[in-house]
């Protein structure tokens, strides 16, 4: 869990619906990254409510803060387009955290012993109890990406992605793997981006995909062209264009049977999944074939429909 001091609520919440829900049973580790050093209330308040050990670390500088080589005229220039389209997340700090997703926290000390994470984040919720282990199923079925929801990216924050990683597997097409989920990402063949992605908030996925030769390669691609701040590019989109191209399909797996929500959205489980998780949201309140959904068009992928 990426989180700051400020959020020591909501995070205590996350902690103890996951706990509740999951790691009760099986007492997995926490690690806890901040970009300044963690209040002792912080420390105390989450893991008084862990059944696993605690770990709270401090981000590098150069792992968070905008590099030196950025352009800070540009990158202003890049934030000022951005708020006058009254788009949230206008600042610098919202650009180092997803610079800091994209491509270092799967470096950190804390996390280098480590190939599994389930990405949480203060405030979300849990709905269903959960009866087995999902890294071990991932690690068993050979998957690298876990998700629950998937919508359309805010197109202002990205204009030069698309392009971008087109010039990246021209140049390095064997890193494109030959069973991908391009009909997740494309409707046309690859040309232009529908702005599919996963909600990187809830991620269930396997470290050395993203400490890979490709991942590594592509994550140097972006990051030389300043665009983490010159634009605003998410790490939601970053991860999702890279588990879909990079990894087969059969890689990349949906999580029908957890009912999860992040503000504003959440789904939830239907039938037996909802029934044996014993969960407690609304089976009608679920984002999964809501029209900014991307659910459905990952499913037709999947089926070879795309
Ligand atoms: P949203 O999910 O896109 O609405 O953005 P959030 O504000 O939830 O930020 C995403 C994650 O990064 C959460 O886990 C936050 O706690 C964390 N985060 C965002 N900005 C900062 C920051 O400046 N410092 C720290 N330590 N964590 C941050
Ligand atoms: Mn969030």
């Amino acid at each position: 869990m990426l989180s700051r001091n400020s959020e020591v609520n909501d995070a205590a919440e996350a902690v103890r619906q996951m706990e509740d829900r999951f790691n009760g049973k099986y007492h997995y580790p926490w690690v806890f990254l901040n970009d300044e050093p963690f209040s002792e209330e912080f420390i105390q308040r989450t893991s008084q409510l862990t059944s696993g050990k605690t770990q709270y670390g401090v981000i590098p500088r150069d792992h968070w803060n905008q590099p030196d080589w950025i352009d800070e005229d540009k990158a202003r220039a890049g934030r000022n387009k951005l708020m006058a389209q009254n788009i949230i997340y206008g600042g610098t700090s919202y650009r180092n955290m997803c610079r800091f997703n994209s491509g270092f926290f799967f470096r950190h000390e804390l996390l280098k012993p480590y190939r599994w994470y389930w990405r949480v984040e203060p405030g979300v919720q849990y709905f269903c109890d959960m009866d087995y282990d999902p890294f071990m199923m991932m690690q068993e079925q050979n998957k690298v990406y876990g998700f629950t929801i998937s919508l359309a990216e805010w197109e202002p924050t990205i204009p030069s992605l698309w392009q971008t990683v087109k010039d990246f597997t021209k140049e390095y097409p064997q890193y494109v793997a030959p069973n991908n989920s391009m009909g997740f990402l494309s409707n046309t063949g690859g040309d232009t981006y529908n702005l599919c992605h996963f909600w990187s908030n809830f991620e269930i996925a396997d470290m050395n995909f993203w400490r890979s030769e490709a991942y590594t390669a592509f994550f140097e691609y972006l990051e030389k062209t300043g665009n983490f701040y010159y634009e605003r590019w998410g790490d939601a989109p970053v991860h999702s264009i890279a588990a879909s191209l990079f990894a087969n399909k059969d890689q990349v797996h949906f999580f029908r049977d957890i009912g999860y929500r992040h503000s504003p959205f959440q789904r939830c489980p239907v039938g037996d999944h909802h029934t044996n998780g014993k969960c407690w949201c609304d089976p009608a309140d679920s984002f999964d074939y809501r029209p900014n959904s991307c659910l459905k068009q990952w499913e037709e992928t999947q089926a070879g429909a795309r």
